[in-house]
């Protein structure tokens, strides 16, 4: 992390997991542990359904709600589709896209991720673009070029202006899920890469500004080593986001200096 010149994010992504019901005691158990003052924004991506919900719990206590998916389109007739607006209108400030779940499962190209991303900036909601590498492309030695090619398909087009609205996450696909942690080194190593591309893009300033997360089996155990690198501002937690006494802890642990 580097807090002097980013935002620090600890974002749990809920998948389709809990209910609407279940929001006030997870939230009361998160209050209870979580650290009384706290240097990163908390966000919470829930299913859509359960977004009023959780912005209503998370405003006095300021966890951010967040979607999972957008759809490209503003509106119209697009059966089972959720617009940005309509995200921002129920509450959610932030909001996954590009998931590898959501490629895998659903086939989401590049270039849908980017209309995606764009349909987000212009409804003021701060994308969390996910990229990463097969553990095939690892083993060949693929990861850094192919990570450096989404991130560039999911910025096309996207100015310096609106660049400032987006966080990465990278995820590498091999550890999420799985329990298998990228090493701390490994995830520094690509963060930085993220990063040196978003330079050559960019310049200097964006790229020392924009939050870089890691997610991948990131749990209470490995988060403080994780978030000690200085190039991974933070962390997208699934399974662990699902248990509040765990996702404290990782909140607490992105306290350190
Ligand atoms: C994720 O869903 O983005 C994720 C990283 O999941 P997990 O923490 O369970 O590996």
């Amino acid at each position: 992390m580097n807090r002097k010149y980013r935002k620090t994010i600890i974002a749990g992504n809920w998948k389709m997991n809990m209910l609407a019901s279940e929001i006030k005691g997870f939230m009361e158990q998160l209050k209870e542990n979580m650290p009384a003052s706290r240097n990163c924004d908390v966000v919470l991506c829930t299913p859509a359904v359960m977004i009023p919900a959780m912005a209503k719990a998370g405003k006095d206590c300021k966890v951010y709600a967040g979607g999972q998916d957008v759809s490209k389109y503003e509106k119209g007739a697009y059966t089972g589709e959720i617009s940005a607006a309509q995200l921002a209108d129920v509450g959610a400030k932030y909001c996954v896209v590009g998931h590898s779940e959501r490629r895998q499962y659903h086939g989401e190209s590049d270039m849908l991720v980017n209309e995606k991303t764009k349909a987000l900036i212009a409804k003021g909601i701060k994308p969390i673009i996910c990229v990463g590498e097969s553990l095939e492309q690892r083993e060949n030695e693929l990861t850094m070029e192919y990570v450096a090619y989404q991130v560039k398909a999911a910025l096309s087009g996207i100015d310096a202006a609106d660049l400032k609205q987006c966080i990465i996450a990278y995820e590498p696909i091999w550890a999420i899920g799985t329990g298998k942690t990228a090493t701390s080194e490994q995830a520094q190593e690509v963060c930085c890469g993220i990063r040196e591309v978003i330079r050559k893009k960019y310049g200097a300033r964006p790229a020392r500004s924009i939050s870089i997360l890691y997610g991948g089996s990131m749990n209470a155990k490995n988060a403080a080593e994780l978030l000690s690198m200085p190039d991974i501002d933070g962390g997208l937690i699934g399974g662990a986001s699902l248990k509040p006494v765990d996702f404290s802890t990782i909140i607490a642990a992105s306290n350190q200096e």
